[in-house]
């Protein structure tokens, strides 16, 4: 996955600012912030997007939520939106399956 945005920057191969970390997830600030705050959550197995899970994704994906209410509830948010872009027509542009958190004020969808 060497062309993978975010498989590198879990390899540490490209800088991102990290929000938290855990084996099986991490969360970052988007380089491109669409709100005040915007993060990425992001589940280290590369998985393509939401369109390809699977039943065995099942648990990951509950985890990948959880983990977002999580990043909610520690910086106190008291309302946010959670984004999956699925597919280029979904406006998905890399193609490692993450959950946008955006709140505060928006710039825009992402
Ligand atoms: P999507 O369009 O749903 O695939 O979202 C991809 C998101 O990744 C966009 O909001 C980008 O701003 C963000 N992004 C791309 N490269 C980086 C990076 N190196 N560090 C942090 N965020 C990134």
């Amino acid at each position: 996955m060497e062309e993978c945005i975010f498989c590198n920057i879990i390899d540490k191969k490209i800088p991102a600012e990290f929000a938290y970390e855990d084996d099986d997830f991490f969360v970052i600030k988007d380089i491109n912030p669409k709100a005040e705050t915007h993060l990425l959550i992001i589940p280290k197995k590369h998985i393509f997007s939401v369109a390809s899970l699977t039943d065995e994704d099942r648990k990951l994906t509950s985890d990948l939520i959880f983990l977002a209410k999580k990043m909610g509830d520690e910086r106190k948010l008291s309302g946010y939106k959670l984004v999956f872009n699925v597919g280029r027509e979904g406006g998905q542009m890399v193609d490692h399956m993450h959950l946008h958190l955006l709140s505060g004020k928006l710039i825009s969808l992402p």
